[in-house]
């Protein structure tokens, strides 16, 4: 039994199915399991307990899924200004003038059970946007300095048995692109350098250890869309698929674009156009959707929104149009039906 405070279970049941009604393709996308994201309403981190968590990354690694969130208490504090006079916002205003900024964390679920297990806090406070594995470091892509930063799996292992604590990053690499989100495919780690003016690239990396400590070459690059927040690769049979979420606000839907890729045009120091790619019908599911990720292991792919953090969903006065407070889990063939 751990002793930390983060809050589980759906923080928001009847906006959910109301997200279901509006959108098709996300109860397609959630039929396998959904489980709450943990954190949104309290999170325990260092001494204090923080109401604005917002999730932004998420990846399996081995037994676990991990989430990162970043206090988001700056937009929080913004959206209770400009709603001052509405319900209970003032007294929420009065509270959130209070709250420091606390470090981002990673929540740990337990792949099998869905349960929170862990919430693990990073030494710093950055906009995590992505995180991903690589069989021996958890990435953490941080756009706020144009970083990647490693924790070292087993000293993660060590938190998670504890309940609670915090990790050190073993190494952070300045990578001179806007680390918006980070995953894995087959010995590659991709960071996903986006802008939300202009197109942005998917960097592969390979992951060298030097005695220890990863160190990054980079490989060649994919386009992307503006806003992309997220992207999968996956093989179906023997091509390749890429999936890219993007969006924006939260009013308009969130866009998923989808494409078969030859990854063996891939070259360094060359951008692998999306328009050169075999285009597959767009997606459309509920605003503010954040990474896609595949379990290597058993193939099921997890999505993460970032709308039922408070700022965007506890506010009274403007609320996101479409919440997702869970973690949506299905198959390869529900992101791919047309080429099953
Ligand atoms: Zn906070």
């Amino acid at each position: 039994m751990s002793s930390l405070v983060t809050s589980t279970g759906y923080r928001y049941e009847k906006a959910f199915q109301k997200s279901l009604e509006k959108y098709p393709t996300l109860s397609r996308i959630s039929c396998a399991a959904t489980f709450g994201i943990p954190g949104l309403d309290h999170t325990k981190v260092d001494s204090g307990l923080c109401e604005c968590m917002t999730p932004q990354g998420i990846c399996v690694a081995g037994p676990y899924v991990l989430i990162t969130a970043y206090c988001n208490i700056k937009k929080y504090r913004e959206e209770l200004e400009k709603h001052k006079d509405k319900g209970d916002n003032p007294a929420r205003l009065e509270a959130a003038k209070e709250h420091t900024q606390h470090k981002s964390v990673i929540y740990v679920v337990d792949k099998e059970s869905k349960e929170h297990i862990a919430t693990v806090a990073l030494p710093d406070c950055n906009h995590v946007g992505g995180i991903s594995f690589d069989g021996t470091f958890v990435w953490v892509a941080k756009d706020t300095d144009q970083k990647m930063s490693a924790v070292l799996f087993s000293e993660l292992q060590r938190v998670i048995d504890y309940g609670h604590g915090s990790v050190r990053y073993i190494t952070t690499r300045k990578i001179h692109c806007n680390a918006i989100f980070t995953i894995t495919y087959k010995d590659r780690m991709w960071v996903g350098n986006s802008y939300s003016k202009k197109e942005g690239t998917m960097v592969c990396f390979r992951v060298k250890n030097v005695l220890g400590v990863p160190r990054l070459q980079k490989e060649g690059e994919i386009e992307m869309p503006i806003l992309a927040q997220g992207a999968m690769l996956a093989d179906i049979g023997d091509k390749t698929y890429l999936a890219i979420s993007v969006s924006g606000g939260r009013v308009n839907p969130s866009k998923v674009y989808r494409y078969e890729v030859d990854l063996s045009r891939l070259e360094k120091g060359k951008v692998l156009k999306l328009a050169d790619c075999k285009a597959l019908e767009t997606l459309e599911l509920p605003p503010m959707m954040e990474e896609i990720t595949i379990d290597p292991e058993t193939l099921a792919v997890y999505t993460q929104f970032e709308s039922a953090s408070s700022p965007y969903s506890a506010v009274e006065g403007n609320p996101c149009k479409a919440i997702v407070d869970r973690v949506c889990i299905s198959g390869l063939k529900d992101w791919f039906p047309e080429v099953y």
